[in-house]
């Protein structure tokens, strides 16, 4: 079937590779690539011979026509990202939206996620979370950003990279406070995989003193807001009691 199929790829270890994953990427026309070079590792180990193209942040909309006229001539496309599920946090919008508005259908595989694969071990609530991407790279965005989401009740989740989670841990302690409950994911499916919980300066602390800490590949997760009182009766109900108060007799 002509398509463009979404295909993700492990996020550190080989092992996760799907066998539907290999079997779509060996049966497309053509497999676009966030870095051509990076995926060819990838392919080669699991001997893939389809042909490459870069697909990047800086030429996705002018690939996703000549995309679409690969479809046109009935040649199906794959989609892959450096790791894990394309789109999420990965280049792969553009291309989607405009290959469905184009008429095309777009089938996705499941697979790794560095985001949900973190969750799902975390021990922090999985019923809502919300999946926000990397903080800002400078304080005042950080800052504002967390400054958004500091009420919200559900668990947040952030990628992070090593040169900057000392500065992100630092504002999300002066931001959603020190005694917010955190984990931290680093090198998940990888030799190095570390798991640490505790409070957002707790963690903070770890990783200010060990610089294996601030090394690989990490997913920051933040237990949502939890009201102080739990007992206290909510301004919406309040208000609808004082006007109840005002009516009645
Ligand atoms: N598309 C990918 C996915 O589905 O997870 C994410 C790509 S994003 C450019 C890269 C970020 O994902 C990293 O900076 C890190 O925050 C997170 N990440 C990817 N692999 C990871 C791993 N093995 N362990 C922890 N975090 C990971």
């Amino acid at each position: 079937r002509v398509a463009l199929y979404v295909v993700p790829t492990p996020i550190g270890n080989f092992g996760d590779m799907s066998s539907r994953a290999i079997e779509v990427l060996n049966q497309v026309a053509l497999i676009a690539c966030e870095d051509t070079r990076h995926s060819g590792k990838l392919l080669s180990h699991f001997g893939i011979a389809t042909r490459k193209i870069a697909l990047h942040d800086h030429n996705e909309r002018d690939r996703a026509q000549w995309i679409v006229e690969k479809l046109q001539a009935g040649e199906s496309i794959a989609l892959i990202s450096d790791a894990g599920t394309p789109l999420i946090s990965d280049p792969g919008y553009h291309l989607v939206k405009h290959v469905r508005e184009a008429g095309f259908d777009v089938i996705p595989l499941p697979g790794p996620c560095a985001a949900i694969t973190a969750l799902s071990a975390s021990g922090l609530p999985s019923d809502r979370f919300s999946f926000e991407g990397f903080l800002p790279a400078k304080e005042k965005g950080r800052c504002d950003k967390l400054e958004a989401l500091r009420e919200d009740p559900r668990t947040l989740i952030f990628y992070e990279s090593p040169h900057r989670i000392e500065q992100s841990l630092a504002s999300i302690v002066q931001v959603l406070g020190e005694d917010r409950q955190m984990v931290m994911a680093r090198e998940v499916t990888k030799t190095f995989e570390t798991f640490l919980s505790g409070t957002a300066q707790e963690i903070l602390d770890i990783v200010r003193h060990d610089p294996n800490q601030q090394k690989g590949e990490i997913v920051l997760m933040c237990h949502g807001f939890v009201t102080q009182d739990e007992e206290a009766i909510p301004t919406v109900a309040l208000n609808t009691l004082t006007l109840l108060c005002e009516e009645l007799p």
